[in-house]
Parts: structure tokens; sequence; C-alpha cells
């Protein structure tokens, strides 16, 4: 049987064996001269490249685009589905994971634990000084979250574990996930500026670019933290480094950047106030094994013209 043509880069051992033997892998290389393109009937975004109409328009036999990961902005969704193309991701498997993160991150923040290891590690550390380093108490602090979804939700249940005050915003007010999970729903503005710590757990979408700006960073308590689990353009993050090298926040942990990676000489990168890690949200052993599962039953599915078992819809 002859093989079926797919496009990814990158793709781990594990998820190879899952592909088998069943088709012919090539690298992603869209540009206009590939010949590959012409053939093509199944792309892989493995690390988030792009995908757009122009491209879908040079690979006219491409059936179905399979997503490495739940959020889906870096592919143009309703360019799929004007083109007949399906669109699948990884939803709901990577929740705990990146909740685990989003907290991680907000503890490191909170309690100095990235400088504190980097001085632990210097010449300067000669004996325990009790007035060095004091962080902000996490323990019955208050933590917006900016989009309760699945991932928001799972974050709202962690940060009862330490006794905190949780409010979230979202486009629409979630009942019943207020009374299961002890929640206040507040305006956005309300959100800013009653709490220590702000979560993003949003999608990247027209409407959240640059949702975090100058205006709302002013909004923020002086001494509250940031953490983007998000997206990077959820921040314009010119006005992030505004906000941290003049006082209106404390502190913020990126785990996601735009672009991605920042540029090795980016002003962001000398902050001492600012943790950034290499998009490590959904990072973890068994969550990256059900990952690369879901994207080869999607792309297995859309080459045999089936629903896919975890699709996405245009908006
Ligand atoms: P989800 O279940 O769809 O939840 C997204 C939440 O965001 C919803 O509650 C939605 O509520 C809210 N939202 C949408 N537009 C909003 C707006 N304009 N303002 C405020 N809230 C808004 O998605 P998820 O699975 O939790 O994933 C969320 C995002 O996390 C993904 O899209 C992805 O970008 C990111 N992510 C990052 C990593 C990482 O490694 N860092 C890993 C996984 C996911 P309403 O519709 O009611 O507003």
């Amino acid at each position: 049987m002859s093989k079926i043509p797919v496009m990814g880069d990158d793709l781990p051992a594990t998820m190879l064996a899952m592909l088998g033997h069943d088709f012919e892998l090539h690298p992603w290389n869209v540009s206009p001269e590939n010949p590959v393109l012409q053939v093509v009937q199944g792309l892989i975004t493995y690390g988030h490249p792009h995908v757009d109409g122009p491209l879908l328009d040079r690979c006219p036999n491409v059936k179905v685009v399979s997503n490495h990961g739940v959020g889906v902005d870096h592919i143009d969704v309703a360019a799929c589905t004007a083109r007949g193309v399906l669109v699948g991701n990884t939803p709901g498997v990577l929740d705990a994971s990146t909740a685990d993160m989003t907290i991680a991150l907000l503890l490191a923040l909170a309690r100095n634990v990235v400088t504190g290891d980097a001085f632990a590690h210097g010449p300067h550390f000669r004996h325990y000084d009790p007035s060095n380093m004091i962080g902000t108490e996490v323990t019955g602090a208050t933590l917006g979250i900016i989009g309760l979804g699945r991932i928001g939700r799972q974050v709202a249940r962690r940060a009862h574990g330490f006794d905190m005050r949780v409010l979230y915003h979202g486009r629409t007010r979630q009942y019943a996930a207020e009374q299961t999970l002890n929640v206040d729903y507040v305006s956005l503005d309300d959100l800013l500026s009653q709490s220590d710590f702000v979560a993003l757990n949003c999608p990247l979408t027209p409407e959240t670019k640059h949702l975090i700006n100058s205006q709302t960073l002013a909004k923020m308590k002086r001494s509250a933290m940031l953490i983007n689990m998000a997206r990077g353009g959820v921040i314009d993050q010119d006005a992030l480094y505004t906000a941290l090298t003049t006082g209106v926040i404390a502190g913020a942990a990126l785990d996601v950047t735009d672009p991605e990676p920042l540029p090795r000489d980016h002003r962001l990168l000398k902050l001492s106030n600012l943790i950034i890690t290499p998009h490590l949200g959904s990072a973890s052993d068994r969550t990256r094994r059900r990952m690369q599962e879901m994207t080869v039953e999607n792309l297995r599915a859309g080459l045999r013209h089936e629903p896919l078992p975890y699709g996405v819809q245009a908006p």
C-alpha cells in the first residue's frame, strides 16, 4: 500500500512510532517552490507553524490540519473550513499540566525562586540573612483569572489549596462554576484592581490581543504580579516593559511571548522581576504523550474523511 504524504517537523520519536509506516513524512517547508505541497494530504502543526489561506491554496490535496496543542491562533480555522479542510487540536488533556505550571510560575514569582536560585548559586551568598528576598505571601491572597475555561478552572481549584480568594473574568458568566469552584465573577477593571496575582488563561483572539496594555496595567495594584500562560499576543510587551521598570506592577512571569522566542537581545530578558519559561505549559511526560496520541488520531480520521475526534470549529 502506498504511503500517505504528510508534512510536519521535529516530531519526537514517540510520535513517529505512533504514525508507524503508513505515512511519508516531509519536513515543514512552505516555500512555493516545494513540490511536496502539491501532493501532501495532511499537515501536522507541531511547535505552532502558521497555516493560512495562501498556504492551503498551495496544498490542494490537504484534507486535515492536526494541531499538537489546544490553542489554534496560529491556524486560520476559517480559511481551512472555507476550503473543506478539517482542523483538530488536543483540548482537555493538558488542563492539569498547564494549571500546574500557572501555579508554579505564580509561586516562583511571589517567593523569588528564580532570583533566589541564582543568588544561592553565586559568590555573594555567604550567610543566611533573614532580611533578604522577602517575597509576597500567596496563602490568602487574591487571584484573578482571565479566562475561566478548561485550564482556568483547574487553576482555580489549585488556588483554593492556598486559601486564595479567586475572581474571574470572561465574556460569559459561569453560574455553575461559581458554585462548584467558589469563584466570583467581576468586571475586568475590578479583577485588575483587586487581584494580587492575575493569571491569563484565555485564548489569543482579535478581542484578547493586547488585552493587557498600558491602560489595563495601570489598573493593577503596584504590588501585583501577572502570569501569562495564554499567548504572548495577549500582552502589549512594550507596555509590560514600562510597567515592570517604573513600578506600575511588581513582577510578571511569561510562559509565552510574542514573538516566541524573543530576540536574544530583547530588553525584557534583562529584567530581574520577570520570569520567562520556554512555553512549558503542557510540557509534562504523561500529558505530552496523550497530546501526541490525539494529534495522530485526528490526522488519521481526517485523512479517512471521518469527523475528527477532537475537532475545532470556525468561530
Ligand atoms: P477554553 O476552555 O476555551 O477556555 C478559554 C476561556 O477564555 C473561556 O472561559 C472563555 O470564556 C475565555 N475567553 C475567551 N475570550 C475571552 C475574552 N475576550 N476575555 C476574557 N476571557 C475570554 O480554552 P483552554 O483549553 O482553557 O485554553 C486556553 C488557552 O490557553 C489556549 O487557547 C492557549 O492559547 C493557552 N494554552 C497555553 C499553553 C501553554 O503551554 N502555555 C498550554 C495550553 C493552552 P468566554 O468565552 O465566556 O469569554
